[in-house]
């Protein structure tokens, strides 16, 4: 997909006809839409913007998995990226340090992403994996060094990990309890495999405080030329939306395609228009160098654009 030129539409009103279309909804849900949008302005629409209040600060990036790398299927175990989004998160992270923020567990969404150069934070953030040496800061809380697959020295930061052998213990207790009482039934069975309940512990952890984590990490603890951009499309995105905010600097992205009650500021329809975003070759300049500007008159792509 190549990006965008600010002359296509991206705006309320084809968003809204599409919507018309798609569903058959009536004008008021165009409207309630159009109201929404003028309150999180496209992330595409305003990029030029965002540009100029980046200029001289440090990207920093996160981005959610499900509904905003990858399309929502009826299958969460298919619901691959495209490589054409592989290469260009590999590329973005290539000039910014970039974290992936997921509720899937650590080792799904490495699987997922398949990239090296990212740092991840799985369950919610309560599992971040960074390679170890990488990063500026060391927060010896709850982190444990250990080897991957490959023989890399790398780091987990887990600050639930106390409560992993109970929720453990639950999970068994609660297998058990729904095993008995569906015996009693016999038309229904149990399908074996996917784990449909999420338990979480009663800790102060989620996306938002992840966030604080790896940027701390990343040793952007007492910088102030830093400007995180978080985009996602989960409830537990909300609480990284809000540290960008309290922060008062940074991009809080929500991607969606239909009004929802979100501290983002701004927003992307759907996975495509963050393609647009962060996509490789999508201006027509024959300069490779992220330090030159794009003149092609087409909207610059992020490491374009951003990279220092
Ligand atoms: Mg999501």
């Amino acid at each position: 997909m190549g990006i965008r030129s600010p002359s296509q539409p991206s705006d309320a009103d084809s968003i809204s006809k599409e919507i018309c279309h798609e569903n058959g909804e009536p004008a008021a849900i165009l409207d309630s839409y159009s109201a929404w949008l003028a309150k999180h302005p496209s992330a595409l629409d305003t990029f030029d913007r965002m540009v100029a209040a980046a200029k001289g600060k440090k990207i920093v990036v996160f981005l959610d998995y499900d509904g905003t790398l990858s399309p929502i299927v009826e299958d969460p175990d298919k619901a691959f990226m495209s490589d054409t989004m592989r290469m260009a998160v590999h590329e973005v992270a290539h000039f910014f340090p970039t974290a992936i923020v997921s509720g899937r567990c650590l080792d799904k969404v490495s699987r997922f992403v398949q990239l090296k150069n990212v740092v991840y934070a799985g369950s919610h953030g309560m599992d971040i994996s960074t390679p170890a040496g990488s990063l500026k800061q060391n927060n010896p809380k709850h982190e444990t060094r250990t080897v991957d697959e490959q023989g890399n020295e790398v780091v987990h930061f887990q600050p639930a990990q106390e409560f992993l052998p109970q929720i453990q213990e639950d999970i068994n207790t609660l297998q058990e309890m729904v095993n008995s009482i569906v015996e009693a039934y016999p038309n229904f069975r149990i399908s074996g495999g996917k784990k449909v309940m999420e338990i979480r512990p009663c800790i102060d952890w989620d996306k938002g405080r992840a966030l604080e984590y790896l940027l701390d990490t990343f040793g952007f603890n007492n910088a102030s030329d830093f400007l995180p951009l978080y985009i996602g499309d989960d409830k537990t995105d909300e609480d990284a939306f809000k540290v960008i905010r309290h922060m008062g600097r940074g991009y809080p992205i929500i991607v969606s395609s239909v009004p929802r009650e979100t501290k983002a500021l701004y927003s992307l329809r759907d996975p495509d228009e963050l393609l647009s975003i962060i996509g490789s070759n999508k201006c027509n300049c024959t300069t490779v160098d992220p330090m030159t500007d794009c003149n092609c008159g087409t909207i610059p792509q992020l490491q374009h654009s951003f990279a220092p």
